[in-house]
């Protein structure tokens, strides 16, 4: 798609994620099924989880949280393996009915949890407002004062 019905696209889609999904990046690329954010999993609720009591009541609010096992703590907080995750194929046992959570993922949400993308992860977050574009708005409202 080119000219102007896409850039007209490339406009709507801006107004539906920043003011609808009230998103600030766009996700970008593919999953290359490495399965590596399956391994290293914080759970946040409120806040990042830090004990296995808060973990045990967290259970019963949603069954993504039952596939969970701790299998470290640091200065975030516990840290989580899925037990779908297949460790021989990397591959996700219950790939067809894994929770929506999972679906979505990478979120930006992850960032504000202090986190990172995994290391060689298909996708990235791409922020919808480009520097460039902050930038050109702060140098226009400096001009009118
Ligand atoms: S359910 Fe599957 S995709 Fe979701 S964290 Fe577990 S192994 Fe990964
Ligand atoms: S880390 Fe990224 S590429 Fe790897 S399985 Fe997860 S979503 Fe897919």
């Amino acid at each position: 798609m080119q000219g102007h019905g896409w850039l007209m696209f490339k406009q709507l889609r801006k107004f539906f994620y920043l003011y609808i999904l009230k998103r600030k990046y766009y996700r970008i690329g593919q999953c290359n099924a490495c399965g590596r954010c399956c391994q290293k999993i914080y759970v946040k609720h409120k806040n990042v989880i830090q004990s296995e009591d808060e973990f045990e009541k967290l259970k019963l609010l949603h069954p993504f949280y039952t596939y969970l096992r701790v299998i470290d703590k640091d200065e975030t907080g516990l840290v989580f393996e899925c037990m779908n995750l297949d460790k021989e194929t990397n591959k996700c046992k219950i790939h067809k009915h894994r929770p929506g959570i999972c679906r979505r993922y990478p979120q930006e949400e992850l960032f504000m949890m202090g986190g990172t993308l995994a290391e060689h992860c298909g996708y990235r977050l791409e922020p919808i407002i480009s520097f460039d574009e902050i930038f050109q708005k702060i140098s226009r409202k400096n001009k009118k004062i």
